[in-house]
């Protein structure tokens, strides 16, 4: 039974046991969660082992032939009844989120939004996505073939901390809803938003051995899970998915890999940056910046180069800090000490270099003990480290262009190809936006409006991932594609009687008959 609101204290001794309870683990050595907003840890979960692992795909393997067989209708229903529960729990989920990660209440809440949103679209779509299709046989009116969707079997989920909720559970649905059956590892310093979605899951008639949560260690829970599973879902560093892109690859298996980013954004000089400047802040410290669509670097076009970064500091100065489970703040906290200690060490080597602070450069502890101002650099020296690597916190630095054509080179120019946000006039904004090399760009807005868009695929290219989540791609990559084709009437190789000689001119000129009357695609 959830509450209807949590505290900021640690998660009370009976929901711990009933999440923990949730887990695949057997015992043993446990993790403790810290939270950035109290001193004390938040819980304890257990420390998985290769043997938990083991037993999640036993039980995940049993359990999905059965609930692949249900009727599709049968497990949409199980994901209608998940999204009223998510909606009814809206509060104390958004609650398990700021705890664990110290974000800001919009930053949580965003997390539940997405969950909904998911849940609707691919209980909504699954059955187009999923349905047998007739397609063209290999000879008209011979051959009749159709295409079925399998469902892979299990599929292996690893997430990061900085979206713990919507991570844990968004591109589960879909597999879910294809008849798979999901055993997935939570990031340790965020496990108990993944252990709440499981108990939802159940609550709403998922039958709990097709959700199998171990928690533990990357190396040896998440490389366990890559060894044993038949499609891989990994959100988190580009590091780490090429780790697992070895193991799968090896394996002969699909993998999906939303990855790490160095986004964009572009602002041409038709722009009114008066206007847009508060959405500009947002797309770069939503979520103190840990958050692998936001903004990082900003091209701007030297005819407003002055104005836009007037504006542009002048919304980051506004932006409020703050702490605790409420909405009167804009930014909150970093996750933790080691992630404040990298976003200084990155902003520390650009101004040893030569950078200037336009805005920011330093913790605020007066605020609370790993919170970092919101940071904007100017004349980043070419050899800053974070001219070109994710610092994955509340850092941005803006550099003049002198043209349009100039700020989509340098955009294009890194490995990394996430999001990009383009600012300009409608026309010459869809222009830049065709031109950028990223899975996703975004006009007139950070990153929002297209993460948002559930029936476009979305994810990145180059060094930022592969695969994608959302739209049909993302429901129909967790299955195989079954060919069944019946051949009727007549052999593929004529009739028993006809000469062979005659095989070669028949189907030729079959198949330019077919051309020609375009009875084949
Ligand atoms: P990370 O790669 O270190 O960890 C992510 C997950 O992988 C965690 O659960 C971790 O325990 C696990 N893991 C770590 N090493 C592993 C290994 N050897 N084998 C198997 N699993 C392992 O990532 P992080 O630094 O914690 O997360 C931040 C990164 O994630 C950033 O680069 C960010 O851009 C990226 N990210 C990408 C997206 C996206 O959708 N593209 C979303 C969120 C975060």
């Amino acid at each position: 039974m959830l509450p209807k609101r949590l505290r900021e204290q640690p998660l009370p001794a009976h929901l711990q046991s009933e999440l923990v309870a949730l887990t695949t683990n057997h015992g043993g050595e446990v993790i403790s969660v810290a939270s950035p907003l109290i001193d004390e840890p938040l819980g304890t979960v257990p420390a998985g082992t290769t043997d938990d692992v083991d037993e999640a795909f036993r039980r995940a393997r049993v359990a999905q032939r059965a609930w692949a067989e249900r009727s599709l209708a049968d497990r949409t229903a199980v994901f209608d009844a998940f999204h009223s529960l998510v909606y009814r729990h809206r509060d104390v989920l958004a609650d398990i989120v700021q705890l664990e990660t110290g974000k800001d209440r919009t930053a949580a809440f965003d997390e539940v939004l997405d969950v909904l949103n998911n849940a609707r679209y691919y209980a909504r779509n699954a059955a187009t996505f999923l349905a047998e299709k007739r397609r063209p046989g290999a000879l008209p009116l011979l051959t009749r073939a159709r295409e079925q969707r399998i469902p892979v079997g299990v599929v292996g989920q690893i997430s990061p901390w900085n979206y713990p909720l919507s991570l844990a559970i968004s591109d589960a649905i879909p597999a879910l809803i294809a008849g798979n059956a999901v055993v997935a590892k939570p990031d340790s310093k965020t496990p108990f938003s993944c252990l709440v979605v499981k108990q939802l899951l159940v609550e709403a008639g998922l039958p709990a051995d097709v959700f199998q949560v171990v928690t533990g260690s990357g190396q040896k829970v998440g490389g366990a899970i890559a060894e044993r599973c038949d499609y891989l879902m990994f959100t988190g560093s580009t590091a780490t998915g090429k780790k697992l892109g070895r193991t799968v690859g090896e394996r002969l298996i699909g993998y999906s890999a939303e990855l790490g980013g160095k986004n964009a954004m572009i602002v041409a000089p038709d722009v009114d940056v008066q206007k847009h400047a508060r959405t500009m802040a947002i797309a770069c410290f939503s979520n103190a910046g840990q958050l692998c669509v936001s903004i990082e670097r900003i091209y701007v076009h030297t005819d407003i180069y002055d104005d836009f970064l007037h504006a542009f500091t002048h919304s980051t100065e506004s932006l409020t800090l703050g702490k605790g489970l409420n909405w009167d703040y804009d930014m909150g906290s970093l996750i933790d000490d080691t992630q404040l200690k990298r976003v200084q060490t990155y902003v520390d080597d650009a101004v040893a270099k030569g950078a200037r602070v336009v805005t920011g450069g330093t913790p605020r502890p007066d605020v609370g003990p790993l919170h970092f101002a919101p940071t904007v650099l100017a004349d980043l020296p070419a050899d800053a480290n974070l001219r070109e690597e994710e610092v994955f916190g509340p850092v941005v630095y803006v550099q003049r262009v002198g043209s349009v054509d100039e700020a989509i080179d340098l955009a294009n120019a890194l490995p990394y190809g996430l999001n990009a946000s383009v600012f300009a006039s409608p026309h010459t904004a869809w222009e830049i936006a065709r031109r950028v090399e990223a899975g996703s760009a975004t006009i007139n807005d950070g990153y929002a409006a297209t993460w948002g868009s559930m029936a476009t695929p979305l994810g990145g290219v180059k060094e930022s991932g592969m695969g994608r989540r959302h739209g049909r791609d993302g429901m129909t990559k967790y299955t195989e594609v079954k060919n069944i084709a019946q051949q009727r009437i007549v052999s593929m190789r004529g009739p028993h009687a006809m000469p062979k000689r005659l095989y070669g001119p028949l189907m030729t000129s079959a198949l330019a008959l077919s051309k020609r009357l375009r009875l084949l695609p």
